[in-house]
């Protein structure tokens, strides 16, 4: 590594930054995680709190917050459809305000900052698989666009403030990723069936599962979003990353039960309103760009997905804040 540098992580406490955190704190950075515990606990990251270069802050982007740091990983935003409609006004709000806030602490310092965006940009796409120049179909009326479109908008204005002000950035476009510290009852396809079968209850198919999802397992994520922080100035993305293996929600269901040895039936629900039909990822980019390409299968990473849900006291994770402003 060429050199030691402060690094904010925002949503450090949550999934994927917990685990951003960890990495960053091994490489030596002085890591500072900020998060407003909306979708995550303490526990994600209690045992880097011993560390000399990790600090935990209690802090909601939509506020402004003045620190002095080399690099920002902006995780921070709710990311299962449950969590992201359970306050959508709130979702909105971080992606517009909370990234207008970040790009501000990046602006000041002379910070480099990367977006965590999301394949949710495409919505119901059109072109499959879908490259970083598709412009996506997305349906600003319904109850994905708080997430949708305020990524959208957050990607606008990472462009706006490279374009206006010279801010250095980076923009990944996540699709969906998987693993251990997923919040058991985020209601996610991955963490809903895991737990499902492994308490012997029904798994819930919604619709007739014939629609598809590529799942990227959390270890190969985090090396392509670090890649892309440490990449050239020239490259800013956006950069699909993501796994390209692409399974039907029924294939995922049928492998669940396979590798956990469940007896457990699949019964079929309704089909939430605006659910993409289809999703891949065109990883070219990340490739040519990034030299990154997946490395981990779906059912190796799901097998060490099931041991740590396993291992697991659920009664420890609550759902979202209530009355959450
Ligand atoms: P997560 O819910 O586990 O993590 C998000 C974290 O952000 C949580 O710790 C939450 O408490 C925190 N947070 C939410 N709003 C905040 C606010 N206003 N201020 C401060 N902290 C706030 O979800 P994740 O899967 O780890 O996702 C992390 C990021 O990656 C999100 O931005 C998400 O949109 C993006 N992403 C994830 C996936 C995926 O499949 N996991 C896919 C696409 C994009
Ligand atoms: N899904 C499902 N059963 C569940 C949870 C989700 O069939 O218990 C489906 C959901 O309708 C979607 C896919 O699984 O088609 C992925 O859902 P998830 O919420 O994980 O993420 P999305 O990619 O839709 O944001």
């Amino acid at each position: 590594m060429s050199q030691l540098n402060r690094i904010l992580v925002t949503g450090g406490a949550g999934f994927l930054g917990s685990h951003i955190c960890e990495r960053l704190v091994e490489d030596g950075h002085d890591v500072i995680c900020l998060d407003n515990f909306f979708t995550s606990q303490k526990t994600n990251v209690a045992h880097l709190l011993s560390k000399p270069n990790f600090e935990l802050i209690r802090h909601d982007i939509t506020l402004p917050i003045f620190l002095e740091v080399d690099e920002i990983y902006n995780m921070a935003c709710p990311a299962a459809p449950g969590h992201y409609q359970y306050n959508p006004i709130k979702t909105t709000k971080t992606s517009v305000m909370g990234v207008v806030n970040v790009l501000g602490v990046a602006k000041r310092c002379g910070a480099k900052v990367l977006q965590a965006s999301t394949s949710e940009v495409y919505g119901n796409p059109e072109v499959h698989p879908q490259p970083e120049s598709y412009h996506g179909n997305v349906n600003p009326l319904g109850p994905r666009a708080c997430y949708d479109e305020g990524k959208r908008v957050a990607e606008t204005l990472f462009m706006d403030y490279h374009r206006s002000n010279g801010v250095d950035i980076r923009i990944v476009r996540i699709f969906n990723t998987y693993g251990p510290r997923m919040h058991p009852y985020d209601g996610r396809v991955v963490s809903n069936f895991i737990r499902q079968a492994l308490a012997g209850e029904d798994i819930t198919i919604f619709g007739d599962g014939s629609q598809t999802r590529s799942f990227c397992y959390r270890d190969d994520l985090v090396e392509g979003i670090i890649r892309m922080m440490d990449n050239d100035k020239a490259f800013v993305g956006p950069v699909n990353i993501g796994n390209p293996g692409e399974f039907t929600i029924r294939e995922l269901a049928e492998l669940v039960i396979e590798l956990t040895g469940s007896k457990v039936k699949l019964v079929e629900m309704p089909l939430p309103a605006d659910d993409p039909a289809r999703r891949r990822p065109d990883i070219s980019l990340a490739k040519e760009k990034l030299d990154w390409e997946p490395k981990i299968a779906l059912r190796e990473g799901l097998q060490k997905t099931i041991n740590w849900f396993a291992s697991i006291n659920k009664a420890h994770y609550r759902p979202p804040t209530p009355n959450f402003t």
